[in-house]
């Protein structure tokens, strides 16, 4: 049987598609296969984002939001109103459940668990381990091999990892404020080239999710991070008695690099599109704004699907990641001053890459000048 579109990967970026593509009644006399090596029904990420209460997000199986947040330095400690954001929380599985369930009261869509093994533009083919299936219009790919990743290794684009090991704890005592996030803990020991932190998302007074967050060129081995962590649990959050109820041990690709060439049919989306904004490794946003634009292409016959985005914005991405990745400055250092001296909700403007000029020029002046300056003129030239 012939597809008229086929979505490789059926996580973020794969389900919000076809979730979209029915939402916009884009599948009309239309066939869609979705291909994932799995089944899709383990709570495999917690997402976080902010953002203002739009509609498309009340509608979410959201877990949880806040509306305030601390940020912590060597020699600053504070707690701040997020307005007019909110931070959210929603659990992959709910996500899935949301929409794999909204997808299958429709029969054009068909759901296959296979592994992909390659994909075959000229022709049109996608080559699972079991099997070989055609589309005529569009193969949309969120999944990535090894390979996609060393082909990164341009050395005028940068590439750092965000790593991070959480652990999910309960106690006994009450010890977390559960209408406060720690969104970004600068008290724990520094990296080379990079940047560390803790953050904290209390779930209730007695159970929260703890991570030990890195950006870096170089991983370290697990053991690594849980006695960082643990470290962390003990000495900063001064808890001895506590259990732990789950584990998330990941790393997110952080780059300014393209991911794929190039190609007529078939499409990148999610992480390998670039929606993971290089400088914070956030994509969950990012992912839906790319596919409402992927929408709007299709809806219009059209054949641009690449991301849009304000070269101003990428510009910053690009001195932010070249200032950690070649240690002109220290992330504790950067990072520190950004949050001290600057409201939470101004920070989270810049991130979401909405604050005018005048804005960014404000922010820019709380920085370590003379590390951005050298940094500027290298992205430059
Ligand atoms: C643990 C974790 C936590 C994260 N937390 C946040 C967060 O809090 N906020 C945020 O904004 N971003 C976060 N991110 C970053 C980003 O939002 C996620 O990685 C997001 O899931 C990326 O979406 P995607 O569709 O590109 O990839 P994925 O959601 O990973 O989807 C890819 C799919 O492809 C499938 N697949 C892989 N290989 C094959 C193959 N060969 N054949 C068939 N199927 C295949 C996988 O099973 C998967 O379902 C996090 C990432 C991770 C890993």
């Amino acid at each position: 049987m012939k597809y008229d579109y086929i979505i490789g990967g059926a996580g973020l970026a794969g389900l919000t598609l076809a979730w979209q593509m029915i939402e916009n009644d884009l599948l009309k006399d239309k066939q869609l296969l979705i291909i994932d090596a799995d089944k899709k029904d383990s709570n495999d990420r917690t997402w976080c984002f902010w953002s203002e209460p739009k509609i498309w997000i009340t509608e979410l199986p959201i877990k949880q939001s806040w509306d305030t947040a601390a940020v912590k330095g060597t020699d600053f400690d504070l707690s701040q109103k997020l307005e007019p954001y909110r931070y959210y929380k929603i659990e992959g599985i709910d996500y899935y459940k949301f929409i794999i369930e909204k997808l299958s009261k429709h029969s054009q869509i068909t759901f296959i668990q296979d592994v992909i093994t390659s994909e075959d533009e000229e022709f049109k083919l996608v080559e699972t381990q079991s099997s070989t299936y055609q589309y005529s219009s569009y193969f949309f790919k969120s999944y990535f091999f090894p390979e996609d990743i060393r082909a990164l290794g341009n050395p005028k684009k940068h590439f750092i990892w965000q790593h991070f090991y959480g652990w999910k704890i309960k106690t006994e005592k009450a010890q977390f404020n559960p209408n406060e996030i720690t969104y970004m803990d600068l008290q724990v020991p520094e990296v080379k080239g990079g940047l560390s932190f803790a953050y904290i998302l209390p779930e209730s007074e007695n159970e929260a999710l703890v991570e030990y967050t890195l950006f870096s060129a170089n991983l370290w081995e697990e053991e690594a991070y849980k006695s960082s962590l643990e470290h962390y649990i003990q000495n900063n959050l001064g808890l001895k008695d506590y259990s732990i109820l789950e584990v998330e041990y990941n790393k997110i690709p952080m780059t300014n690099s393209i991911f794929t060439k190039k190609s007529k049919s078939i499409i990148p989306i999610g992480t390998l599109a670039g929606t993971v904004k290089p400088s914070t490794g956030y994509s969950f946003v990012r992912n839906y704004n790319h596919i409402q634009q992927i929408i709007r292409t299709l809806k219009s016959d059209g054949d641009d699907f690449s991301i849009s985005g304000s070269k101003k914005f990428r510009f910053y991405d690009e001195v932010l990641m070249n200032v950690l990745h070649t240690g002109k400055s220290s992330g504790h250092e950067v990072f520190g001053n950004l949050y001290k001296k600057n409201k939470l909700p101004l920070l989270l403007k810049f991130l979401n890459e909405d604050t005018s000029l005048l804005e960014d020029l404000k922010i820019m002046n709380t920085v370590p000048k003379m590390a951005f300056i050298k940094a500027v003129i290298e992205e430059m030239f």
